[in-house]
C-alpha cells in the first residue's frame, strides 16, 4: 500500500494557491500500480451481487470502468451539467465559494439496483453527499463509496452516510 501511495504526487498551489493536490496520474499511468490498485479495489466487491457502479465525472470515471469490468457490471456516469443527453435528474451543493451542480440520466437504475459510487480522492465529502442523494433520489440502494484515496484531516466522512464509505489509501 506505501508504493501506491508513494507514486501519487503533490502539486503544491494547485488549483489555487495554499492547496496541495494529490495527483492520481501517475497511479494511472504507471502498469503495475494501476493494475495492483483496480485488482484490491475490485476483490472487495466480489460476491457483493453489485448491479452498477456509478461514476463521479471525470476522473471517477477511470476507476468507475475499471471496476465495472472487473466486476462484470455496466457503468453509470455523474456529469457537469449540460453534458447528458437525455432526461435527467439534478443536485446542487455548496462549494467553499458558490455552488456546483452534478446530473444523472433519469432511467439510470432500475428500484433497489445495488450500487457502488466510485470517485477518485474523498477531500470534504461535499461531492459524494450530493451523489449519495442524487443515487438515492433515483432509486439506486448504495452498497459503497469507493475511493482510490482519501485526505482523513480533512473528515470527509462526516459528510456521508456511516459504514458505507471506503477508501484504499489513506492521506
Ligand atoms: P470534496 O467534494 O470531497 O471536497 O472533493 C472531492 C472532489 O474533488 C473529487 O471529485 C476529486 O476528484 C476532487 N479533488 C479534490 N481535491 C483533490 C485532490 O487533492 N486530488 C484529486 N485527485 N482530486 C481532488
Amino acid at each position: 500500500m506505501d508504493q501506491l501511495k508513494q507514486i501519487i504526487r503533490d502539486i503544491p498551489d494547485f488549483p489555487k494557491k495554499g492547496i496541495i493536490f494529490k495527483d492520481i496520474t501517475t497511479l494511472l499511468a504507471d502498469a503495475k500500480s494501476f493494475h495492483r490498485m483496480v485488482d484490491l479495489m475490485a476483490h472487495r466487491y466480489i460476491g457483493a451481487k453489485i448491479d452498477q457502479i456509478v461514476g463521479i465525472e471525470a476522473r471517477g470515471f477511470l476507476l468507475g470502468s475499471a471496476l465495472a469490468y472487473k466486476l462484470g457490471t455496466g457503468i453509470t456516469l455523474v456529469r457537469k451539467p449540460g453534458k447528458l443527453p437525455f432526461q435527467t435528474s439534478s443536485v446542487s451543493y455548496d462549494l467553499e465559494y458558490g455552488r456546483d451542480t452534478l446530473e444523472i440520466h433519469k432511467d439510470a437504475f432500475n428500484p433497489g439496483d445495488r450500487v457502488i459510487i466510485a470517485d477518485d480522492l474523498l477531500a470534504t465529502g461535499g461531492t459524494m453527499a450530493a451523489v449519495v442523494e442524487l443515487v438515492r433520489n433515483n432509486g439506486g440502494v448504495i452498497h459503497e463509496c469507493a475511493f482510490m484515496a482519501e485526505l482523513e484531516f480533512l473528515q470527509g466522512r462526516r459528510k456521508l452516510p456511516e459504514g458505507i464509505v471506503y477508501s484504499l489509501l489513506k492521506f
